[in-house]
């Protein structure tokens, strides 16, 4: 996996406002915030995207997230929040680290511009039970 921004954050090379921190997850700041409290979790294992990532770094992640969440919440002082989360160039990714946004929103963002989600739904066809049977086989 070629080297990240986020790794040099994990070696302590490159400074962050760190809020959590244990043997398997780091979180901290965005430093580009779409919005006050913008918190970017990440797990130490080195993977580029989520599908890469083991077992046992997901579960640690997915153990903190909510905590995580419950906390940029509090103190932001949000109700609502997305949890985004980008994998490859084509969604946005820009740092190839796996990483989840915690983002909380408002009825106006504030910082920059703030977070924008179009959906171009479409709507799902007559091969709906193939395509879910051919996933499900797929899962390893
Ligand atoms: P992506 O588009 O890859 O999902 O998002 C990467 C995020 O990392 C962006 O929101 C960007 O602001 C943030 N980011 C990039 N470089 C740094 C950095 O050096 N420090 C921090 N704290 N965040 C960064």
């Amino acid at each position: 996996m070629a080297e990240t921004i986020f790794a040099k954050i994990l070696r302590g090379e490159i400074p962050c406002h760190r809020v959590y921190e244990d043997d398997h997850v780091l979180a901290f700041l965005d430093i580009f915030p779409l919005s006050r409290g913008h918190t970017l979790v990440i797990p130490k294992e080195p993977a580029a995207t989520l599908d890469q990532l083991s077992d046992d770094a997901a579960a640690a992640l997915g153990r903190v997230l909510p905590r995580i969440c419950r906390a940029v919440l509090k103190v932001s002082g949000a109700t609502a929040f997305n949890v985004l989360q980008n994998n490859g160039a084509l969604a946005h990714q820009a740092v190839f680290h796996v990483h989840f946004h915690v983002i909380p929103r408002f009825d106006v963002d504030g910082a920059g511009a703030g977070l924008g989600v179009g959906w171009g739904a479409g709507k799902l066809g007559d091969d709906g039970a193939a395509l879910a049977q051919a996933i499900a086989a797929a899962i390893a």
